[in-house]
């Protein structure tokens, strides 16, 4: 039903950018064969979902939807895979995405952007917006995204669905594709709460592939429980600065929810976020700088054709191969990283990074979770990035971004709509390894 609903709708949505229909048939027959020998099956077994184009799929081309990685098979599983795969996932295809998860709105992607299943004149969102698009379109139950500094939330929000990024080192990155390795989660898109709990205690663990994983302290599902009451909900007012009037609104209505259900507002501060964007595009783009430096035409995928020099190959496969926002991410790591410019943006940016944790760790003392927007605004129309410059775009990642700096969970949750119908998204923020008490919160708001 899943692939003949890709089959109908997928022109539109662009959602997958490859369609995967052996894999999903022979896992979905696999399973099939269990309950009919009356074997007991778990409960992600044999559900259709989708994976970012940046998740490593052993013999099936990841691409990150960039040029410079077409043809590229992967000879590997990633760990999240490995252990969907475990668990008879049904794969339907790999999700489009902003090349190599750089952006916004997922127009970035050598395919083209993904469209809005609410409204296909709008965006899905990005980068993970392939995945959004799949599973806001039923095209798929559920789908992975990763989240460097957004990407799994904001589209999430645009979209009207559920985005969990865990706290850093719950997941492996083992087989994600690099993009800002000190930011990058891979994370689950889901239609709710409870559906992200679940796949997110598949997809945690300690994994020795990835010496930055540690697993996760708890499962999520088992702490699903009905009262909030004595919950402490922190409400710092730098988050609502610049917002949307009618975002802010919806947000203000979601407190007051929490309010009814029993929670305890706390008013906390956290000044250090207003230098959180800078140093997200500082940090991020110089651990892509070095990151994307393997893609030289000889390893990966893509490599030019007619040079004169290994130099020229290079210099050719890379200037054919990397679309524009990927290029300006390389400058700018370039620049920022440099002997001259190194103590001036890098190393304040690594300073200001510990002040913004420092501010969470205060928060967390005195609160039990942070309730925050996603997004500013809701999804743009499509093909809009034209009219805004690059630092427009970034400025939209005000929200996302700090969390990603201090390495704690967040998931995004749908809190209304605005004039056109577009989805309004909240976050609830925890502390460390505490996705069991956001997604419990999320679930009793839902
Ligand atoms: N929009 C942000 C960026 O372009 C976040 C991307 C992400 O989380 N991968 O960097």
């Amino acid at each position: 039903a899943y692939l003949r609903a890709i089959e109908a709708d997928n022109k539109a949505l662009n959602a997958y950018v490859r369609i995967t229909p052996d894999t999903a048939l022979q896992a979905a027959c696999a399973v099939d064969k269990k309950i009919a020998a009356g074997e007991a099956i778990c409960l992600l077994e044999g559900i259709p979902m989708t994976l970012k184009d940046n998740i490593s799929t052993r013999g099936m081309e990841t691409a990150c939807c960039s040029r410079i990685l077409q043809g590229y098979v992967p000879i590997y599983d990633a760990f999240v895979w490995q252990e969907l795969k475990a668990r008879n996932a049904v794969l339907l295809g790999k999700a489009n995405m902003d090349e190599f998860a750089m952006g916004s709105t997922c127009e970035n992607s050598c395919y083209g952007g993904a469209k809005n299943p609410r409204n296909l004149t709008h965006v899905s969102g990005g980068s993970s917006g392939g995945a959004a698009s799949a599973v806001g379109g039923n095209l798929a139950v559920y789908g992975l995204g990763s989240d460097t500094g957004g990407s799994i939330r904001q589209p999430a929000s645009f979209c009207g669905l559920v985005g969990l990024k865990p706290t850093y080192g719950a997941v492996s990155r083992f087989g994600l594709v690099a993009f800002a390795s000190s930011l990058d989660q891979i994370g689950p898109i889901t239609q709710d709460a409870e559906d992200a709990a679940i796949v997110f205690d598949a997809i945690s663990g300690k994994d020795p592939q990835d010496s930055t994983s540690c697993g996760s302290e708890e499962p999520a599902v088992p702490g699903l429980s009905k009262s909030l009451s004595g919950l402490r909900v922190g409400i710092a007012e730098e988050y609502f600065e610049g917002i949307r009037g009618d975002v802010k609104a919806s947000l203000e209505q979601a407190i007051s929810v929490f309010r009814e259900m029993g929670a305890e507002l706390v008013p906390v501060g956290l000044p250090s976020i207003r230098y959180a964007l800078p140093v997200y595009y500082i940090l991020a783009c110089a651990e892509a700088s070095s990151n994307l430096g393997r893609y030289d035409g000889i390893r990966y995928g893509y490599q030019a054709a007619g040079y004169s020099s290994i130099h020229d190959m290079i210099c050719r496969t890379r200037s054919e191969g990397f679309g524009a926002e990927v290029k300006r991410r390389i400058l700018l790591g370039t620049y920022v990283l440099s002997s001259g410019y190194y103590d001036a943006y890098y190393k304040k940016a690594q300073k200001l990074r510990g002040a913004v944790i420092q501010d969470f760790t205060e928060a967390f003392s005195r609160c039990d979770m942070i309730l925050a927007p996603t997004v500013p605004m809701t999804a743009f129309e499509s093909g809009s990035a034209g009219q805004r410059d690059a630092v427009e775009t970034y400025l939209t990642d005000i929200c996302t971004v700090p969390v990603n700096i201090a390495g704690i969970p967040a998931v995004s949750v749908p809190c209304g709509l605005d004039g056109e119908g577009l989805p309004i998204g909240m976050q609830l923020i925890g502390n460390h390894f505490r996705e069991r008490t956001i997604l419990n919160a999320a679930r009793q708001y839902e």
